[in-house]
C-alpha cells in the first residue's frame, strides 16, 4: 500500500496542511487562520486543518506514514527539532516551551517530525525544486522577514542551535534600525519588505520618488515595498533596486 505524508506549515497568521505522497506530489490542502489563544488552541487547529487535508484526500489515517510540520518560528525563537520543542516564538502569543511534537502525537498516531519552516522549505526545494541534484543549497525567503536554511551535502545544516541557515537576523548595519528581534542593523531590519517600503516612504518625504507615489494613489502612508518597486525606475533607466547611490 502506498504511504503518504502530512504536512502542516505552522506560522504566525495561517495554518497550512498539505497531503503529499512519496515523489512530493501534493494530493490536497487546507487553510486556517492561527487562533491566537495559545499552544492548546493552535494544536487542536493544526490537527483539524490536517485532517481536513487528509479527507480531501480521501485518505484514512492507516495510509499516513508520517506527520511533518514546519513551524515559522521567527529568531530569535528557535525549537528543538529533536525533542519537539517550540521555544518562545515571537509571532504566537503565549508560547513557551512548547512540547509541539508531543501535543499533535495526540491527535496523531504517528512519526511527528518537527523542524524550522525556512529549513524544511530548504529541503523541499532541495528535494523536488529548484535544488534538485545540487549537493548544496542555500534557500532564502523574502517577505515581513527574512529568513533562511542551509542544505550542505544532500543534509540540513542547522549549526550549533538550529539557526545556521537564518540570515535574517545577521548584523549587517551597526546602529541600524531596530529588528523585530530588539537587535539594531538585522538584514531583515535593513531589507525585508517593510523595511523597503520604510525607506521609499522616507525618500517620498524628501521629494523623491514621485512615481512611487502614483503607485500608492497619492498616500504616503499607502507605499508598499512592491508599490516602490514598481514606482522606482527612471526615464531610459532600467528597474530595480540593486543600483547603488
Ligand atoms: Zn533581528
Amino acid at each position: 500500500m502506498d504511504r503518504f505524508i502530512l504536512a502542516i506549515d505552522l506560522g504566525g497568521t495561517k495554518i497550512l496542511a498539505a497531503v503529499v505522497d512519496q515523489e512530493g506530489r501534493v494530493l490536497a490542502r487546507a487553510r486556517r487562520q492561527t487562533p491566537q489563544l495559545g499552544p492548546v488552541a493552535v494544536v487542536r487547529e493544526m490537527a483539524s486543518t490536517a485532517r481536513e487535508a487528509m479527507s480531501a484526500a480521501g485518505l484514512r489515517l492507516q495510509e499516513i506514514a508520517a506527520l511533518g510540520v514546519g513551524a515559522g518560528v521567527g529568531a530569535p525563537g528557535p525549537l528543538d527539532p529533536e525533542r519537539g520543542i517550540v521555544f518562545s516564538p515571537p509571532n504566537l502569543r503565549g508560547w513557551e516551551d512548547v512540547p509541539l511534537a508531543d501535543l499533535l502525537k495526540e491527535h496523531f498516531p504517528l512519526p511527528v517530525v518537527l523542524e524550522n519552516d525556512a529549513n524544511a522549505a530548504a529541503a523541499g526545494e532541495w528535494w523536488r525544486g529548484a535544488g534538485r541534484g545540487a549537493d548544496h543549497l542555500v534557500y532564502l525567503t523574502v517577505g515581513t522577514g527574512i529568513g533562511g536554511g542551509l542544505i550542505l551535502g544532500g543534509e540540513v545544516y542547522r549549526g550549533a542551535s538550529g539557526l545556521a541557515g537564518e540570515i535574517g537576523h545577521m548584523n549587517v548595519l551597526p546602529d541600524g534600525p531596530l529588528c523585530g528581534c530588539g537587535a539594531r542593523g538585522c538584514l531583515e531590519a535593513v531589507a525585508a519588505g517593510p523595511a523597503i517600503a520604510r525607506m521609499a516612504r522616507q525618500a517620498v518625504e524628501e521629494g523623491r520618488g514621485r512615481r512611487i507615489l502614483e503607485h500608492s494613489q497619492g498616500r504616503i502612508e499607502a507605499i508598499t515595498a512592491q508599490g516602490a518597486h514598481r514606482g522606482d525606475h527612471r526615464p531610459g533607466g532600467g528597474r530595480g533596486g540593486a543600483r547603488g547611490g
